[in-house]
This record gives C-alpha cells, sequence and structure tokens, in this order.
C-alpha cells in the first residue's frame, strides 16, 4: 500500500541496531532501473501500464523509437522456447527484480502469469532462487502455483497461476463497503495459507497487501499469497533462526531491525499491519524518515486514534495487539490468530457496520500525501508494481468519487 514502500533486501549484517536505517538505499526508479532496457512498451495495456517517469529524471530517448521495434524489442526478450508456447499478451505487474507478463496458452487458451527474472545480477538470482525454492515446494489453494519453469542463462521465466481479481486494497475500494466481517474473512484465508507456509518452515517475510492477490473479479473470489522472492525455505523440522535483515519497511518486525535472530513471527507481526490497515486504511507505524520509522516500530507504538477507530470492536484491536507485539514470543502464531474468538466469531457473524467511509477517506489521504512527497524526493521512487501504480491512480480518483458521494449523503 502507498506509494512509498521499498524492499529491503538481504544483505549480510555489519553494524547493530539503527545504523542499519542509514545503510538501506532507496529505491530510485527509473535512474537506476535494471530494466530500464526492458520495458519499451507493447501495445495500450503495457504503455497504460508503466507510470511516465518525470522529465528531469527520464534522459531516455526511448519515445521517438518506432513502435513496432519497441514491440519487437519487448517480445525478444523472451526465449523462443516460452513464445512457442505461450501468447505474450501484457505487462501486468513491475517489481524490483522482476516483470510480470499476462499470457496464453496457444493450444489451451488458458491465461497464466509469467514472472521474468534478471538472473544476471546477483539480487536477481538471489530472489529467484528463493521463490522458486518455496514454489516448487507448495501447494495450497491461498498460494499461487507454479506450473513450469523455463531457463536461460541470463533470465528465468516462471510460469504461474494468473490472478485477475487484483491487489487486496483495489478489492476494498471496489467494493464500496467494508466490514470487520470481511476483514475476518480474508485474514482467515491468509492465515491458513501463512499457517500451512509456517508448518512446511517456510517464512513469507515480505507480506503486505500488494502481495495479496485476487483469484477473480467475483465477491466469492479467495485471497491467493505470491511474491516469494523473500522467502525463507528451512527443512522441515528444521528451527534454525533466521537472521537476514529484509522485507519491506513499514511491515518490518522489530526483532529484524535489531538483528535478533527471528523465525516465523516475522510474519505474524506483518499480518498485524494488514490487519490494522484493513480495518482503517492507515498504516500502525508511518513517517517518512526511516529512522524515526524504525524507533516506532522498535517501541511497538502505535495507535488507535481517529476515525474509524472508535467503531471497530475491542475484540479486533485485541487482535491487532496481539500480532503487534514487540516481543515475538508473545506474539500469537498462525495457528492462535485462527482460532482468535474475532476471526471464529467475527467471520460467522453477520455484522454489518460499515467502516468503508473512514477507510477510503484514510486511503485516499494518504496516497496523496504519499503522493506529493513522493513526486518532491524522486530518488525514492517506491519499487511498487506498474499495475499498483496503475491502480493507484484508478484508486484515488475512486476514492475521490466515493468521498463525494459520502459528502453528498452527510450534507443532505
Ligand atoms: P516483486 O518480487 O518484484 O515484487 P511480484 O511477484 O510481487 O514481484 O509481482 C509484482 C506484481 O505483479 C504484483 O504486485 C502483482 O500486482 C503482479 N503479479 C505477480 N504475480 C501475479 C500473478 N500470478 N497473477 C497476477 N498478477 C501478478
Ligand atoms: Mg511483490
Amino acid at each position: 500500500m502507498g506509494c512509498g514502500t521499498s524492499k529491503v533486501l538481504p544483505e549480510p549484517p555489519k553494524d547493530v541496531h539503527l545504523d542499519l536505517v542509514k545503510k538501506v538505499e532507496p529505491y530510485t526508479g527509473y535512474k537506476t532501473d535494471i530494466y530500464k532496457h526492458f520495458i519499451k512498451g507493447d501495445g495500450d495495456a503495457i504503455k497504460s501500464a508503466i507510470p511516465s517517469p518525470p522529465h528531469h529524471t527520464n534522459p531516455h530517448v526511448e519515445q521517438a523509437e518506432p513502435r513496432k521495434n519497441r514491440v519487437a524489442k519487448y517480445r525478444a526478450k523472451f526465449d523462443p522456447r516460452v513464445t512457442a508456447k505461450y501468447d505474450i499478451k501484457a505487462l501486468i505487474g513491475r517489481g524490483s527484480f522482476s516483470r510480470v507478463v499476462r499470457v496464453e496458452h496457444k493450444a489451451t487458451k488458458q491465461p497464466y502469469a509469467i514472472k521474468l527474472i534478471e538472473t544476471k545480477y546477483r539480487e536477481g538470482r538471489e530472489v529467484c532462487e528463493s521463490e522458486l525454492c518455496v514454489l516448487r515446494r507448495v501447494r495450497h489453494t491461498n498460494i499461487i502455483q507454479l506450473i513450469e519453469v523455463f531457463e536461460t542463462q541470463e533470465r528465468v521465466y516462471m510460469v504461474m497461476e494468473l490472478a485477475t481479481g487484483g491487489e487486496l486494497f483495489d478489492r476494498i475500494i471496489a467494493k464500496g463497503s467494508f466490514t470487520e466481517r470481511d476483514a475476518t474473512r480474508v485474514l482467515q484465508m491468509v492465515l491458513d495459507g501463512v499457517k500451512y507456509l509456517h508448518t512446511l518452515g517456510i517464512t513469507h517475510r515480505d507480506l503486505k497487501p500488494e502481495n495479496l492477490l485476487y483469484y477473480h473479479p467475483g465477491m466469492d473470489s479467495k485471497i491467493m499469497i505470491t511474491d516469494f522472492g523473500l522467502a525463507s525455505a528451512r527443512k522441515k523440522g528444521d528451527d534454525c533462526l533466521m537472521k537476514t535483515t529484509c522485507g519491506t519497511p513499514e511491515y518490518i518486525a522489530p526483532e529484524i531491525l535489531v538483528r535478533k535472530p527471528y523465525t516465523n513471527s516475522v510474519d505474524m507481526w506483518a499480518l498485524g499491519v494488514i490487519s490494522y490497515i484493513l480495518l482503517s486504511g492507515t498504516m500502525p507505524f508511518e513517517d517518512d524518515n526511516r529512522t524515526r520509522l524504525y524507533r516506532q516500530i522498535l517501541k511497538g507504538k502505535y495507535s488507535y486514534s481517529g476515525e474509524p477507530w472508535p467503531s471497530v470492536s475491542n475484540l479486533a484491536k485485541d487482535f491487532i495487539d496481539r500480532l503487534l507485539t514487540v516481543d515475538p514470543s508473545d506474539r500469537m502464531t498462525a495457528l492462535q490468530a485462527l482460532k482468535h474468538p474475532w476471526v471464529v466469531s467475527m467471520a460467522a457473524s453477520s455484522s454489518m457496520k460499515n467502516l468503508h467511509r473512514s477507510i477510503s477517506q484514510n486511503l485516499l489521504k494518504r496516497a496523496s500525501s504519499r503522493c506529493q512527497s513522493t513526486k518532491s524526493a524522486q530518488s525514492t521512487r517506491s519499487s511498487r508494481s506498474t499495475k499498483s501504480n496503475k491502480s493507484r491512480r484508478v484508486r484515488e480518483r475512486e476514492l475521490r468519487e466515493l468521498n463525494l458521494r459520502y459528502q453528498q449523503q452527510y450534507n443532505g
């Protein structure tokens, strides 16, 4: 969520405590985008999915290139073995080390997603290894399924199930209403997937709304966990602790920040952050300054002030509190979270209190303030997907319309 997040990739620990904050290099977008040669357009779908880089940071002259050439170059990034089997349809996502395209299986006409990772760069190789290692082991209804893999010397192409329902927050906005019951239903599905991963000794380490996708646009769609690029997979029964510093700043658990060895419970912290966002449209820990952000996290300092918190049940707040617990040994496990009375009772209840108005207002406020700060500090551009950037614009427009509707209702 938001336009200011960027991943912190695994790096060998050097200094302790908050010093790490200063060492994290923000994603610098187009200036250092290792994929700048990759995206040069593939018809309207792709062009519209790519945010225009600001003029002063984009000296590229790609626009001058004839479109035909650009399309040809883009397709040329795909190994002939891939294009022999799949039609490349459109770019649907763009992450720090990858491009995700929608494809169609030529023989069956089935749609799939292909995630292309450039492996000539060390980071790309590491992300790819983690992702493949996990995806090859898992099969669960709430986890994106790997179908097949093509590897070349410089690239890996992962053919995966295609999720067409969009990211979690786009759905909340599109749905037009959101209740605690809706939140618990979403969380139940995510928790089911996370419990399965943890049982296998897999820690996701990058759970956030951008990595939770709806399978299809229907109201009854399941939600699926994706993006295992930072995941850590241990052998079954191996309780070995992890030490690497990685994740997305707003979702990083305190024990990672102080470089204590950590466990699966870092995912549970991230789920606490996601639950807080789901119920309010705001982030529990937020500051443009990374050092201050990490201080808030280390103290576990967040509040339930402002809308819609007075309307949120105490049971929901208790659920969040038990996840945003600084001491990981006191934090709920996935199994405990699934058994928490809020999840158990609310998912089955008929509570229809609509929290949507405040959530949408908060998301809108956040979107516009974050985007302004992004404009003034281009060097900290986010590593979010193009799809997210595109949907953020749509989301902002929808939020504005929604707020207008609400204001009209409230004013008379
Ligand atoms: P990264 O590791 O670079 O963040 P992701 O795996 O998260 O890459 O993919 C980037 C974006 O692409 C996601 O946020 C999502 O919007 C889109 N995406 C990824 N996998 C799929 C998929 N299987 N189906 C549909 N969209 C996907
Ligand atoms: Mg991602």
